[in-house]
């Protein structure tokens, strides 16, 4: 699609100030059409795109696998309620499952969503003597109630508040989070690479030593590959990299290439309490959405597109490191979710977007590179010398 010959941003933004609810800060450009890791303002400039929509378009702006499905099912059944069978939802399921620990697939619409119904499984598992979620320091779950009181943010957190109870926070990384998990504990739940604390990972033995003592307590392990699973860390899922198995895990972000998504992928133990009625939803597993998604997810697990996503991340840590920026303080992560920590986060990332490079901010100070996961090399160089250009501006104090 091309762009329109008349920018809009001045009038759009007026217009969105008017009707939008103020829950972000959107900087002063409008985006109008996109290929791969490039998207083009309105006005004629193409920006390069290291957010991927945060992790979510995994094969990149108007990906040709994706187009293809939309309009080769455009005039098919969008849309038919979970009260009955159709096959595109069977054909995704039976697709995580083959790929995965998991039994059984439940789907949902969004990451917070997914862990709503993975924290409502674990507590139907549970029964009424463990209803306890142990969450971890830094994390970040979702922003529904119940996602939102497994997610380690005050700031997020204390507005809404009460928040449902039964949660409790715990150390991370570290051997006194494991004591939290008992004989009360439905779940713990924890992300592989915590993405919103600004891309954390933990010690491969912390996990396992939480697998450990879930099993030794009798509670489930719940993964939350919302933003690290599906190839962003360079396999499949993010927890093959400290071989440690979860009993359940939620997905979202890539899964659906762009729409909206989530899963609850179950073992076989979590899955066999799972009642009809117990849980549902209306949208989740529609035909359309779930032809996408098995499309993205036959694309992203084939192993040379893996294999694809370790070059790209080693190429974009290597070039990242390369910068040799006083202010670096650290780069860190897996495959292409990166995170830097840099002295003015908020500078650096205004400089970014002068240079034209689209980062995410993460944590208190780090921005991620989060690119499509098919981002080709000439992209990645190009972002990081841009993003060396940001520094060097942020350095010179012009940003
Ligand atoms: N879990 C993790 C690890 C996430 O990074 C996010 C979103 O950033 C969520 C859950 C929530 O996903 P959603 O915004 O789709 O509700």
């Amino acid at each position: 699609m091309s762009a329109p010959a008349v920018p809009q941003t001045p009038d759009l933004i007026r217009r969105a100030d008017a009707v939008l609810a103020g829950t972000y800060v959107r900087p002063s450009v409008t985006f109008v059409s996109g290929s791969g890791s490039r998207i083009q303002t309105d006005d004629g400039r193409s920006f390069l795109d290291m957010t991927a929509g945060i992790a979510v378009n995994a094969l990149g702006h108007a990906s040709p696998e994706i187009a293809a499905v939309l309009r080769e099912h455009a005039d098919d059944l969008i849309h038919v309620s979970n009260l009955f069978h159709t096959r595109p939802a069977v054909d995704l399921a039976e697709a995580l499952v083959e790929r995965s620990f998991a039994a059984r697939v439940f789907f949902a619409n969004s990451g917070a969503e997914a862990n709503e119904g993975a924290v409502k499984f674990a507590r139907l598992r549970g029964g009424p003597e463990r209803r306890e979620i142990v969450y971890f320091e830094g994390s970040f779950h979702g922003r529904t109630m119940g996602s939102l009181a497994a997610t380690d943010r005050p700031d997020y957190r204390e507005p809404f508040e009460p928040l449902p109870g039964g949660y409790r926070r715990a150390p991370w990384n570290d051997p006194d989070g494991l004591t939290a998990v008992d004989g009360r504990t439905a779940a713990a739940v924890v992300e592989p690479v915590q993405g919103e604390a600004g891309v954390r990972v933990p010690d491969d033995a912390w996990l396992a030593a939480l697998r450990r003592r879930c099993d030794e307590t009798g509670a489930l392990l719940i993964f939350d590959e919302v933003q690290c699973g599906l190839g962003r860390t360079g396999t499949l899922w993010a927890h093959e990299q400290p071989a440690v198995t979860p009993d359940v895990m939620t997905l979202a972000k890539p899964l659906a290439g762009g729409l909206p998504m989530g899963a609850v992928l179950l073992g076989d133990e979590a899955a066999s309490h799972v009642r009809s009625g117990s849980h549902a939803t209306t949208f989740g597993g529609g035909p359309l959405v779930c032809r996408v998604a098995l499309k993205v997810l036959e694309t992203v697990s084939r192993p040379e597109f893996l294999a694809g996503v370790c070059a790209a991340g080693d190429r974009l840590r290597r070039g990242l490191e390369g910068l040799e920026s006083p202010s670096v303080l650290e780069i860190r992560g897996r495959g292409l979710m990166i995170g830097v920590r840099v002295k003015d986060p908020a500078a650096v990332r205004e400089a970014a977007f002068r240079e034209e490079l689209l980062v995410v901010p993460a944590g208190e100070d780090v921005l991620r590179f989060l690119p499509a996961l098919n981002v080709t090399p000439s992209d990645l160089d190009e972002a990081v010398s841009r993003f060396g250009r940001a520094l060097r501006r942020t350095e010179q104090g012009a940003s």
